[in-house]
This record gives C-alpha cells, sequence and structure tokens, in this order.
C-alpha cells in the first residue's frame, strides 16, 4: 500500500465536494478530491433544476444551462394550477446540464491548486487517536493500487449513499421512509412548456412524492418522479410510475436516457462534524425535505466547510470543537430552511387527496413573489393567504 500526504482529502466530487475542495485550496490547502467514477459528473442522477440564487456561489457559463426559468407551475391532485415567478425578473432560475457543470466546478477546484483524482475510491478512514487522519482509498488511475492518504481534514462529500460519516462514527442511516426513490426520463420530440418547472402532486401518480417535467430545450425535458422509500415495492416501483405518467402525458415522445436515483428527506444529521471529519452535501443530509433539491445547500456548504477547515488546519486544530465553526454557520445559512422543509413534508404527507386539493385552491393562479428564494415564496405565499397558516395549524394539531 502506499502512502500520501495532504491537508485535506475530499471523497466525492460532486457539487459539495468540488466547492469545499476548491475554497481550501483557494486559502492556500493541499487539497485531494478523489471520485470513484471515471468522469465527473456522470451518471447524471438529478432532474437538474435551480433557483437563480446559485449565482452566489459560481459564475454563470452558458455552457452548462440547458433553460432559463421564469418559474414553477404546480399542479395539485385535481390539476389546481399554483404559478410562482418572481416580480420584475424575466429568469429565475435554471435547467443545468449537470454532466458538463459537475465537470467545470471540478475543474475550479483544479485551477485553485486541488489535485482531481478519478477512479479512485475511498474504502475506510484512517483512526487514530479519536481521530480520523485520513482514507483508505483504491485507485485505478494508473494501475489498480491501494492507497493510505493521510490528512488533517477528511471530508465527506460521497452523497446519499454516504459510507465516510459511518466510517468517521456518526450514524447517518437512512430510514426508507425518509428516501425518495426516484426515476428520470430524458424525453426529446416532445411538447412542454419551455419557461417553466412544472411539478404534479397527485398519490396516484406519485404515491408520497411528486412527478416533474423540467424543461432542457429544444423541445426536450427531465420527465422524472419521486415516491416514498416505504412505498416502493417488487411489484409498483418508480420507474413503474415514472413509465404510466410519461407514457400518459408524452406518448409520442423519445426516451434518450433513463436514471435511477435516491434523495434523502430525513432533514440534516444530528452532527455534521466529528474529530477530523465533515459532512457536507447530500452526505449531511443538506437536502430540502419538501422539494428534494440539494444543489445549492451542497454548494453553500462546501465554501463554508472549506472556509473553516482552512482556519482549523491553519491553527493547528481539527478536532470536533473547532469544526463546530462549520456547524453553526450552515445551521445560520440554511438550517432554518430545511427543518421548516420537513416540518411542511410531513404535513403534506399527512394529507388527504381532499385536504391537498383545498391546500391547493387557496393558492391558485399567480403568486409573483418579491424574489425567487424558498424563503421568500413561503413568506409570499402565507402572506398572499393568510388562510394556508391556519390551515397548516389545523392540520397540525
Ligand atoms: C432524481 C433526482 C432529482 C434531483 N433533482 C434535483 C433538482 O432538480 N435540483 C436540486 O437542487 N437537487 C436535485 N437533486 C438532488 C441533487 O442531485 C443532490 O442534492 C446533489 O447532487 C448533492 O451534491 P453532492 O455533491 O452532495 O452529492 P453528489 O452529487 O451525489 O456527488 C457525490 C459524489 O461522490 C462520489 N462518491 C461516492 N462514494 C464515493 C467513494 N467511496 N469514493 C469516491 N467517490 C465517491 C459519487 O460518485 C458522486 O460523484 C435530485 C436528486 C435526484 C436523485
Amino acid at each position: 500500500m502506499s502512502e500520501e500526504r495532504y491537508d485535506v482529502v475530499v471523497v466525492g466530487a460532486g457539487p459539495a465536494g468540488s466547492i469545499t475542495a476548491k475554497t481550501a485550496a483557494e486559502r492556500g490547502l493541499d487539497v485531494l478530491l478523489i471520485e470513484r467514477n471515471p468522469e465527473i459528473g456522470v451518471p447524471v442522477k438529478c432532474a437538474e433544476g435551480v433557483s437563480k440564487e446559485i449565482e452566489r456561489f459560481v459564475d454563470i457559463d452558458r455552457r452548462w444551462i440547458c433553460a432559463g426559468i421564469r418559474g414553477t407551475i404546480t399542479y395539485g391532485p385535481d390539476g389546481t394550477k399554483v404559478i410562482l415567478s418572481a416580480e420584475g425578473a424575466e429568469e429565475v432560475g435554471y435547467v443545468l446540464e449537470r454532466k458538463i457543470f459537475d465537470k467545470c466546478l471540478a475543474q475550479e477546484a483544479a485551477r485553485a491548486g486541488a489535485e482531481v483524482r478519478v477512479r479512485t475510491q475511498a474504502y475506510g478512514v484512517v483512526n487514530d487517536g479519536g481521530y480520523v487522519k485520513g482514507v483508505y482509498a483504491r485507485t485505478a488511475a494508473e494501475a489498480e493500487e491501494d492507497i493510505r492518504i493521510s490528512a488533517n481534514v477528511v471530508v465527506g462529500a460521497d452523497g446519499v449513499e454516504s459510507q465516510v460519516g459511518k466510517w468517521g462514527g456518526i450514524d447517518t442511516t437512512l430510514r426508507l421512509a425518509d428516501v425518495a426513490t426516484c426515476a428520470e426520463f430524458l424525453m426529446c420530440d416532445i411538447e412542454v412548456n419551455p419557461e417553466y418547472c412544472e411539478i404534479f402532486f397527485d398519490d396516484d401518480v406519485a404515491p408520497k412524492g411528486y412527478a416533474w417535467v423540467f424543461p432542457k430545450g429544444d423541445h426536450s425535458a427531465n420527465v422524472g418522479l419521486g415516491i416514498g422509500g416505504d412505498v416502493s415495492s417488487e411489484t409498483r416501483c418508480a420507474r413503474d410510475y415514472l413509465n404510466a405518467f410519461a407514457g400518459g402525458k408524452f406518448p409520442n415522445g423519445k426516451i434518450i436516457a433513463e436514471m435511477y436515483g435516491a434523495v434523502p428527506l430525513s432533514g440534516p444529521v444530528y452532527e455534521t462534524v466529528a474529530n477530523g471529519l465533515i459532512l457536507v452535501g447530500d452526505a449531511a443530509r443538506h437536502v430540502n425535505p419538501i422539494t428534494g433539491g440539494g444543489i445549492l445547500e451542497a454548494m453553500q456548504g462546501g465554501e463554508i466547510a472549506g472556509d473553516v477547515i482552512a482556519k482549523a488546519v491553519q491553527e493547528n486544530d481539527c478536532s470536533k470543537r473547532r469544526l463546530r465553526e462549520y456547524e453553526k454557520r450552515w445551521q445560520k445559512e440554511f438550517g432554518k430552511v430545511l427543518n421548516a422543509g420537513l416540518k411542511t413534508k410531513n404535513i403534506v404527507l399527512g394529507l388527504s387527496s381532499q385536504d391537498l386539493n383545498s391546500f391547493f385552491h387557496a393558492l391558485e393562479g399567480e403568486t409573483i413573489a418579491k424574489e425567487f428564494s424558498e424563503r421568500a415564496l413561503l413568506k409570499e405565499m402565507i402572506k398572499r393567504n393568510p388562510k394556508i397558516l391556519f390551515k397548516l395549524v389545523k392540520m397540525l394539531f
């Protein structure tokens, strides 16, 4: 087994890992970013929708934008239409091309000085005196080889299937009910609204979840759905529901790609740091439980993690206590939104179709929010129709 040494080793080159690596490298650290797959950004397991908030974390590059979005149209079980957009904004978000986007983020990390290595899979952490001090990895980058990579901090950015947290003593177990199992087709030759992301709530279409049509330009779209992990079975899984949804909606559409994946909807793990260890992105369950969106949280969490790690390494203190700054900062930035999302998800799951319909009736038509952030939209919906708040409280108690 060969030995290597870095200040930080980041496991997983999704948005969370690449931004963490980039930020830490920009702060002067010696960083290694490893990815098990031979190509970063592939396979894509995402509907690829983000709000314009992404511009806070990265300069827009039109190479990874498939479509600019004016808003969302959400349909209740009886077809009631709720349109959301933002005041004076032509574009409120984007549908990305993650195959390119993820590569560009890794490229930025490399440009900042991080070493990026594909076909390199972590299979354990180095534990020493109550600290995580590196990872064991198998690389096929040149010849197949086991490596012990020592580091002051290990970053678990290894997505929904994360193992790094478990290896380092953080319980990241997900219950089936806390996962959405998803299926998605990239379809072409279809008539879609090219400027709006469409979302469909209907238990017959996607039990304990929802279906989506996110336009990707040129008469193509990501057409997918997620269902509760606890309702998926061998006889009826997400793919069966998607065949029915996509076949009914776009009978003449052509499927040019299929993907299957999972989204963690549990809310954040109870601890995202340990001695010498930080979890970011899906590995930390930093996904909004009501929307299933996690790209922006992965990027924001990555930025905070990279900054905190740099300070900790420079101060020669990578204890859990020192790394808690990361936890405090992500909680301040987006912890409340994730917790509100979890509560809303639990309320929505408890609603009958009839209740869900009346929830949508209260919002029918167009809501124009001040800005297109999850927080601003929720506020605007309540302001627009205070009955919702009353309904939510009534449904809760
Ligand atoms: C069907 C579906 C639709 C979605 N739609 C949206 C959406 O429209 N908008 C949105 O914001 N979010 C969406 N999400 C969620 C979004 O994709 C994730 O939140 C986001 O990708 C999280 O980024 P990440 O970097 O944490 O993890 P990932 O992007 O999953 O990256 C993790 C990386 O770690 C690598 N890895 C794993 N284990 C190891 C290991 N042992 N060694 C080395 N590398 C390893 C993986 O190969 C992977 O490249 C969707 C998810 C799914 C499944």
